[in-house]
């Protein structure tokens, strides 16, 4: 099954991967920090489809990437 791996350090917590994925899967947290002091993206469990739309709107590197399954 397809899921994005989140590095939630390296997230700046821009949202842009939410803006891109068409399967609403993607959300920023809305309770939770990371080391930066930052509001991380989250998978919200279901919903993937793989298309890798999030990693390819990804300004950071290791912030984000999907396994296909
Ligand atoms: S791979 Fe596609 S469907 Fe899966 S989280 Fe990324 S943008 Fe959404
Ligand atoms: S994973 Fe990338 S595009 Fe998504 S919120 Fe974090 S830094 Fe922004």
């Amino acid at each position: 099954m397809a899921r994005p791996i989140i590095d939630e350090d390296c997230c700046k917590g821009c949202g842009r991967c939410v803006a891109a994925c068409a399967k609403k899967c993607l959300e920023l947290s809305p309770d939770h920090l990371n080391a930066a002091g930052l509001k991380p993206v989250r998978y919200k469990g279901e919903g993937c489809v793989g298309c890798g739309l999030c990693f390819y709107n990804c300004p950071e590197p290791y912030a984000i990437k999907v396994d296909r399954g």
